[in-house]
């Protein structure tokens, strides 16, 4: 039996809505919740990410300023426009899309951020509670691949799970809070140092790709029955220079094996924004 494709776009769609409802409550209370989004120079990829969040800002009813600097700015003129943000009390979020130019060191410009309106949650601050269980935000990624699999009711609590990949940003966060009392799933963390890679991965019950190298999974490396969650995202360039986007996961054969499945697109990616917009709310009820 084919797998059920999980609809990210559409549970998306219900949190922002939830997300709507609640800053409009808070407008009532005179507090307009705020993104600040930073982006430096004029990368494609970087552009459309950053415009997909401000379009879901404004959905969302709140603020979104963006802030861009010329693609040679001195590092220094990124930490004054920091500084000023971090003191702005109209501001509750500041995100700088990454990744920076080369000349910008981009640890130095995480750490400036208020951890308080670290809403992607990569400040050291942040990354420290996330692993010891305390209160604080949640990367937006992981977040979302949690909440999807809330949504689609795949059991979770004693399950293996198996994460190819093991970034800041996805893989590690990820498997920390997967590996917490509260999803009590066993967690194995693969990368490129990993020998025989689908002797893991044949034994997860839930399968998360997070490599960034499309076609990595194949319908032979799925145990049937597997919930698979594919976060990768890669460009392909076809004919005519014309890209489209696909996962590190061959859909259409791991589709016959899976017991669930993301599609690219439509699965975690709208999820990471659900969970920014999530984030930025939580910012400014100052919770
Ligand atoms: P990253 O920083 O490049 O990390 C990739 C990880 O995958 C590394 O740990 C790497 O291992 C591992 N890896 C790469 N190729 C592998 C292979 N052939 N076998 C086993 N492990 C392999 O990437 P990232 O930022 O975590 O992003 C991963 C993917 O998710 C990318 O496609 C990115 O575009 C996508 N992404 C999507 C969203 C979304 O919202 N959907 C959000 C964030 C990222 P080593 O550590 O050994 O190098």
């Amino acid at each position: 039996m084919a797998a059920i494709v999980i609809d990210g776009k559409a549970i998306a769609a219900k949190l922002l809505e939830d997300v709507r409802l609640r800053v409009a409550e808070l407008k009532k209370t005179g507090v307009l919740p705020c993104l600040a989004v930073i982006l430096v120079g004029e990368d494609p990829g970087s552009v459309s990410y950053v415009k997909a969040k401000q379009k879901a800002l404004t959905e969302a009813g709140m603020d979104g300023w963006d802030l861009t600097l010329h693609e040679t700015a001195p590092e220094a003129e990124l930490h004054t426009l920091i500084a000023r943000l971090n003191a702005d009390e109209r501001v509750h979020g500041i995100l700088v899309q990454l990744p920076l130019p080369a000349h910008i060191n981009e640890d130095r410009i995480i750490r400036a951020i208020d951890p308080h309106k670290d809403v992607d949650c990569f400040h050291p601050l942040s990354m420290g509670k996330l692993l010891m269980g305390q209160p604080g935000f949640l990367p937006c990624t992981p977040h979302g691949v949690l909440v999807l699999l809330k949504e689609m009711k795949i059991p979770v609590s004693g399950s293996q799970v198996v994460i190819v990949g093991r970034s800041n940003i996805v893989g590690k966060p990820l498997a920390m809070l997967l590996a917490r009392k509260e999803y009590n799933a066993t967690v194995t963390i693969c990368h490129t140092g990993t020998k025989d890679l689908a002797s893991y991965t044949r034994m997860a019950d839930i399968l998360i790709a997070a490599a960034g190298s499309p076609g990595l999974i194949t319908g032979d490396m799925i145990k049937p029955g597997a919930a698979v969650i594919d976060v990768g995202v890669n460009a392909i360039i076809g004919t005519h220079l014309h890209s489209h986007l696909v996962g590190d996961v061959l859909f259409d054969e791991a589709q016959e094996t899976a017991g669930w499945i993301t599609p690219v697109p439509g699965g975690v990616g709208p999820m990471t924004i659900a969970m920014l917009m999530h984030n930025v709310l939580h910012a400014a009820e100052g919770k």
